[in-house]
């Protein structure tokens, strides 16, 4: 039986815009089987966001899913009507935003914003049993359930982040996509965050899209990494195999840019160029101007993708 909750197929993500067509995702294939963490990286500008908010057609104007599909349970996203979204979109599949300040809605309290989520997708629900939820659902991120009173203004960073998570997880989904979620968090809240995202995908049995450009959080979190460079997958793999043996020669360039203090460096690494122009891609290889190892071959076709094992690299150096 195939236990991939989500698969997505050759999708592009195109914004077409006065100047020509952003290709922000191009032909990008993966899937994420049930409970399992999967850790999306790279520069900004690379695609994942873009990829984060095609699984629930949240996209802003003018952008497109071109091309592809992305099935969630065999069921094709990509087809679906708003209304039938609507029994997926928070439901079965959540998101968490980059910054809870701006996710929250300052004007209302925190039970009124959990009320509104359950209400909203479960007729029927009253506002006592939605806040009896709201609280039981506070008490398990460890904030006591009388904060429900409260605005967002009067919680710190890492309790907001808390309840963007609680709102997100209130309903029970069983996918969620975490759009870089530690960003405006201070380090020790951070390490709080992290483990209380893998208590509560124990306790859930969540499956994980961590999209993060931080890659010691995927290291630590993620059971299998993809790397995207230029809208392009350029890499995937377990962890282990990923961060043991990088492929790709971007993927090389982005963990030895990871400063480390074991080392005595005087220098930061960092890799030469500027990622590509999405209106007008490089040709061939997308990496290809910034590779220290190019080939002529790189310059004029697109690299196949060479799975050893289920470690996937798109480069002409393998094959
Ligand atoms: Fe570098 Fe060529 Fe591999 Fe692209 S295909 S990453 S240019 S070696």
């Amino acid at each position: 039986m195939n236990s991939n909750i989500l698969e997505i197929e050759n999708l592009h993500v195109h914004f077409p815009i006065h100047i020509g067509t952003v290709r922000a995702v191009e032909n990008v294939t993966l899937d994420l089987s049930q409970g399992e963490v999967m850790g999306l990286v790279g520069e900004s500008g690379c695609g994942k966001s873009t990829l984060g908010f095609s699984i629930l057609k949240l996209l802003r104007p003018p952008g497109i899913i071109a091309e592809g599909q992305i099935r969630y349970h065999g069921h094709n996203i990509v087809e679906m009507s708003e209304r039938e979204l609507l029994g997926i979109r928070g439901k079965r599949i959540a998101m968490i935003f980059q910054d809870p300040l701006t996710s929250l809605n300052p004007l209302f309290r925190i039970g009124d914003q959990f009320v509104e989520t359950i209400q909203a997708h479960e007729s029927g629900v009253s506002k006592k049993d939605a806040l009896e939820r709201a609280g039981y659902m506070l008490k398990r991120l460890g904030i006591a359930p009388d904060r429900l009173h409260e605005y967002p203004h009067q919680m710190s960073g890492g309790m907001r982040q808390r309840i963007m998570i609680g709102i997100a997880l209130v309903l029970n989904p069983d996918l969620l996509i975490a759009d870089e979620p530690t960003t405006s968090l201070d380090v020790i809240v951070e390490a709080q965050f992290l483990d209380l995202l893998n208590e509560l995908r124990q306790q859930f049995n969540l499956t994980i899209l961590l999209i993060s450009h931080n890659i010691g959080i995927v290291a630590q979190m993620a059971d299998r990494v993809t790397v995207m460079y230029g809208g392009r997958l350029a890499e995937t793999g377990s962890v282990e195999a990923v961060f043991a043996d990088p492929k790709h020669p971007y993927t090389q360039g982005l963990l030895t840019s990871i400063p480390n203090i074991k080392l005595d460096q005087t220098q930061l690494h960092t890799m030469p160029g500027a990622p590509p122009d999405l209106v007008d891609p490089p040709s061939g290889c997308v990496f290809h101007p910034r590779c220290p190892r190019v080939m002529d071959k790189c310059r004029r076709e697109i690299p196949l993708s060479f799975n050893d094992k289920g470690h996937l690299a798109a480069c002409w150096l393998y094959g």
